[in-house]
């Protein structure tokens, strides 16, 4: 293909888990794509490796500090950088690229995401936090900007597999698929003591540290159950979550012929990202396969959400809509941030969310401003339990 027929890819949070995976899926696929952006938080060493290796249009460093260490680095190259929190929205914001991978983590990667939408750029979404936050707003500008927003997260980019060739017929719920995380089976009295480095342990998958605790609480499948809702236009009930250790399937969408499709693979970030960027394409590769002969047991229970209370918090804030799902998130992201940083227990990090829930107003109908206060307020208290 020719050069300019490339697809140009900006990459938010290229330094992450699933940054560097996309980095790879592009490598590996050099014809179709192209580098435009890159974006990192803290990590300039990484993000300069990157840049002489991908030679992007861009890259932004969030932390200012960093600014003149990657500018001197990439000086003999004609790489444009830019430092802070508002250069990503101005990157965001150029034209010079196709596709936007959104791939940093938590509530920073929204401004990023909604720029982009209003750009009229398509959207890779892994920042799963974006739609838990202003899912409304968010995919409201998209339909506005006819900006597709192809989900990354590998359930959802199932259930998006699972429904091509399906427009005309109504789902009547989805079943997302959840390992289980490292205390399957646990029971409270032995989270109590769980410490970060048992909880940093994912048994099937390798990611970013706040994910991987989100998915040892299930508050990561909770954020999931939000943002399937508004990717896929759903109502609360028919959006099921299900245990299944093995993360062959990767989620289900049943029918109202009561008929059930489901997407497999073996657990790889690469194929949902690879499968986004190159939508409606599927990208040959050599990764392992699925031998159904070695994995004989396909398993699936019952999610045990009096243990794992962040699943019953999230679905009471699916329910209830308006800022709550927003609050939610801040909250989880400042216990999160505790517990990494031994400041509260394992358990304490629900009791955090469900305090702020109970404790910043609700607002039903909340505008772009009203996310960003109640994002705020909740961050306030969260910190004022946490004692930080
Ligand atoms: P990582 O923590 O590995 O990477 C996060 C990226 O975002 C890094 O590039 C980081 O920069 C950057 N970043 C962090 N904080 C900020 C900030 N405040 N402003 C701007 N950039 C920032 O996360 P993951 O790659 O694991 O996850 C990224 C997103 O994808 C999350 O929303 C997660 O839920 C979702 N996701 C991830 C999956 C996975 O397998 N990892 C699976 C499904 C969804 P730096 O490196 O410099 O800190
Ligand atoms: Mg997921």
């Amino acid at each position: 293909m020719a050069e300019e027929n490339k697809k140009r890819i900006a990459i938010f949070g290229s330094t992450g888990s699933i940054g560097t995976q996309a980095l790879q899926v592009i490598e590996a696929n050099a014809e179709l794509f192209e580098v435009e952006i890159l974006t990192a938080q803290n990590n300039d060493v990484l993000l300069i490796e990157q840049a002489l290796k991908f030679r992007p249009n861009a890259v932004v460093i969030g932390d200012e500090t960093k600014y003149e260490a990657v500018k001197a680095a990439l000086g003999s190259t004609d790489i444009k950088v830019f430092a802070g929190e508002n250069a990503l929205v101005e990157a965001a914001d150029f034209d010079t690229y196709d596709m936007m991978l959104a791939a940093i983590v938590g509530f920073a990667g929204l401004k990023p995401t909604l720029k982009a939408i209003d750009k009229g750029k398509a959207i890779a979404l892994a920042n799963k936090e974006t739609l838990v936050v202003a899912g409304d707003i968010v995919m409201q500008r998209a339909l506005e900007n006819k900006v597709p927003i192809i989900p990354v997260d590998s359930e959802h980019s199932a259930i998006f597999q699972c429904l091509i060739g399906e427009l005309r017929n109504p789902i009547e719920k989805v079943i997302l698929t959840a390992s289980g995380g490292p205390f399957l089976g646990k029971k409270p009295n032995y989270l109590v003591n769980v410490k970060k480095h048992h909880a940093l342990q994912h048994p099937n998958w390798k990611m970013g540290p706040k994910i991987t605790i989100d998915s040892a609480t299930l508050m990561n499948k909770g954020l999931e159950m939000i943002e399937a809702k508004w990717l896929f236009n759903l109502h609360p009930d028919q959006i099921q979550v299900l245990i299944h250790p093995q993360s062959i399937i990767h989620s289900m969408v049943q029918f109202e012929d009561g008929s059930i499709k489901a997407q497999m693979g073996l657990p790889d970030m690469k194929l949902p990202i690879q499968y986004a960027l190159a939508f409606p394409h599927r990208l040959a590769n050599e990764s392992p396969r699925v031998d159904f002969k070695r994995v004989n047991v396909l398993g699936f229970e019952e999610p045990d959400t009096k243990t794992f209370r962040n699943l019953t918090l999230a679905a009471q804030a699916l329910a209830k809509g308006g800022n709550l799902p927003c609050v939610l998130n801040a909250a989880n992201e400042m216990a999160v941030w505790a517990f990494l940083h031994n400041r509260i227990g394992f358990l304490d990090m629900t009791a955090v969310v469900e305090q702020t829930m109970d404790h910043i107003t609700y607002i039903e109908k909340p505008n772009l401003e009203e996310y960003f206060e109640s994002d705020g307020e909740a961050r306030n208290f969260a910190a004022s339990l946490i004692k930080i």
